[in-house]
């Protein structure tokens, strides 16, 4: 006999918890299928904006989020060794005036602490699906759980697995895929910057320097190169901060490395028949601007309306076209905001740079300039 509630989704990342927390806390059975065993222990996103603070706000995961983490109020533009522009979050949004910076495994414990405080039952753990069959009235999925195979049915489903998603797959939703030829070595190492609090965006010729403050008193740097390095390790990401900005990095003192190259891909409908797409199952997006994760709690957030009038036998298509629709164009839109972030940080002919960073002073010195932009870079 399937196991049997009101709603599946597969995927217990940072998107699929958010929805399980928001769907269970209005009386919505609710089952999360992830394949994992344990937490995924990679350090990947680090921003939460202001939009999706208010959005972890209704499960209240935003309070004990930002008693861990760092409120970011500004950032700060810096040639040279000299800050040519500054830009504050403080006017942009009144409740959440920062972007908060906090790492993603983090981020997903206390988004489980608070689904599993809601129904203990909700995730189910080392539960791969493998297998979904829509009859126009029920979804069943068929999972691999500790080497038993084992069906699940709901009223709807939501695939929120990730990049690589099955559910896209098994939905045979395409989903086009661009590459470009950004590559990034990342890491954190205990804070010798004079930045405090502040991001710090460093505009130099060979490629622009990123860096933010983590809890705990550490930093994290992320370097723009043209290639994928040979061999990442501590070392060779401490020189390249100290050839471009001039900082000395302590590389025996790193506690995180990674390296990664860029792509993304939009899905081409977030719904098909009783199934929605959410997160970066419908979307993946550089990196570069933070804004994935964001982007999937605020489609999570969008399609809870939705669920609930389906479930409550008010099945609309117009609502489900709307989703689809609005959610697209964010996706469509963040995609965008991605792509001008990677290309302010590509290496420049002296020229060109000087050129770039004139424009950027000019923007910083302009308020209600620097103001729209800070509400571009902070998804508002
Ligand atoms: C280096 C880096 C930095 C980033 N920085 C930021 C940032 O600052 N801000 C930001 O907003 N975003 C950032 N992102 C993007 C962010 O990490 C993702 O957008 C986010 O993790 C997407 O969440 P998700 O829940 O949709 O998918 P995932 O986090 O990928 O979770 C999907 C889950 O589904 C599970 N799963 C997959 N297939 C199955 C299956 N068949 N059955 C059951 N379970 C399955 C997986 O195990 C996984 O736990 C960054 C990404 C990278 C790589």
């Amino acid at each position: 006999m399937p196991a049997v509630t009101d709603v599946l989704i597969v995927g217990g990342g940072p998107v699929g918890l958010y929805l399980g927390a928001l769907l269970l806390q209005h009386g919505v059975a609710v089952r999360i299928l992830e394949k994992r065993t344990g937490r995924n222990p990679h350090t990947r996103a680090i921003g939460i904006h202001p939009p999706a603070l208010s959005a972890l706000d209704r499960i209240g995961a935003a309070s004990p989020l930002i008693a861990r983490g760092i409120p970011i109020r500004r950032g700060r533009a810096v040639w040279l060794g000299q800050e040519i522009a500054h830009m504050p979050f403080a006017p942009v949004s009144e409740r959440y005036p920062f972007v908060l910076a906090v790492p993603q495994p983090v981020t997903e414990a206390v988004l489980e602490a608070r689904l599993l405080e809601l129904d203990g039952g909700a995730l189910v753990r080392g539960a791969q699906v493998t297998d979904m069959h829509d009859d126009g009235g029920r979804v069943t999925a068929d999972a691999t759980v500790a080497g038993t195979r084992r069906r699940f049915s709901a009223s709807l489903a939501v695939g929120a697995d990730g990049a690589n998603s099955t559910v896209r797959r098994l939905l045979c939703v395409p989903a086009a895929e661009r590459r470009y030829p950004d590559h990034y070595l990342m890491g954190d190492f205990p804070d010798s910057s004079p930045y405090g609090e502040d991001a710090a965006l460093f505009l130099e010729a060979g490629g622009i320097v990123e860096s933010f403050p983590l809890p705990g008193g550490v930093r994290r740097w992320v370097v723009r190169l043209s290639r994928p390095p040979d061999r990442p390790d501590p070392h060779l990401l401490a020189g390249l901060v100290g050839d471009r900005t001039g900082i000395a990095l302590d590389a025996g003192s790193n506690s995180m490395l990674s390296s990664f190259g860029v792509r993304s891909r939009l899905a081409a409908r977030m719904v098909a028949g009783r199934t929605a797409l959410i997160g970066d199952a419908a979307h993946e997006i550089s990196p570069i601007g933070g804004q994935g994760m964001n982007l999937g709690w605020l489609d999570a957030e969008s399609l809870a309306p939705v669920i609930l009038a389906a479930l409550h036998s008010r099945p609309s298509g117009a609502d489900l076209r709307r989703f689809n629709a609005s959610r697209r164009r964010a996706a469509a839109g963040a995609k965008r905001q991605a792509e001008v972030n990677m290309a302010l940080g590509r290496p420049l002919p002296d020229g060109l740079l000087r050129m770039r960073n004139a424009a950027i002073a000019r923007i910083g010195a302009a308020p209600a300039l620097n103001a729209h932009v800070a509400r571009r870079f902070t998804m508002q």
